[in-house]
């Protein structure tokens, strides 16, 4: 694994705090294109984090500082959603269980399409809050944002989440017809590991 120096942070040894296959591959592909590797998620040591904090930034700290703790090196936590202007924002921090506990995205979707039947304020943004933790205690957390639209039905067959309902307007595309680069180079998550870059260097 290549140690990559940035200002006075070592990034030698750092591990993505998620169990979530697609977005972890999403954030190990992003960081790959900014030269930077991540552990392997088979040898890292996962941590069951229940994620009741309030805000984003809270529950990616939260996950940050748990694996930061189990693995004994630098953890990247990356906690995301959608906000829905015509649900007052939600589901915001409850996206992943929005149909309920271990929800599948299939449900979390007929659920939006169903809450969102007859409203044609249909404006959405997807927000990640990223937060690292560094082994001599410090930490940086960063938000990165993306606006967009919410469609009539599940368009495309890309990405994970709500990606099929997320039309962005900057793609011409919902996020599930976007290839992965496509989709990094305007996402939430793409803005938040760029912008994370900045701050280290
Ligand atoms: P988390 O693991 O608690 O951060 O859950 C984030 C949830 O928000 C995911 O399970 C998805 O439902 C949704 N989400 C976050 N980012 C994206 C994305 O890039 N595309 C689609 N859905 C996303």
């Amino acid at each position: 694994m290549k140690a990559k120096v940035m200002a006075n942070i070592q990034l030698d040894k750092l591990v993505i705090a998620s169990g979530n296959k697609k977005k972890r591959a999403e954030i190990e592909s992003i960081l790959s294109n900014l030269g930077i590797d991540v552990v392997p998620a088979n040898q890292t040591v996962f941590v069951d984090v229940i994620e009741d904090a309030d805000s984003f930034a809270g529950n990616a700290k939260k996950k940050a500082d748990a694996f930061k703790a189990a693995n004994g090196c630098a953890a990247l936590a990356d906690d995301s959603g959608l906000c829905v202007a015509a649900l007052n924002d939600a589901p915001g921090v409850y996206s992943a269980r929005f149909a309920g506990e271990h929800a599948s995205d299939d449900e979390n979707n007929t659920k939006l399409l169903h809450e969102l039947q007859g409203i044609q304020d249909r404006t959405a943004y997807f927000i990640c809050a990223l937060h690292l933790a560094l082994p001599d205690g410090s930490e940086i957390t960063v938000e990165g944002r993306v606006e967009g639209l919410i469609v009539e039905r599940q368009t495309g067959d890309t990405g994970f989440g709500y990606d099929p309902l997320f039309f962005s307007p900057e793609l011409d595309k919902t996020f599930a017809q976007a290839s992965p680069q496509e989709k990094a180079s305007v996402s939430h998550r793409g803005r938040a590991l760029r912008l994370l870059q900045k701050k280290l260097s």
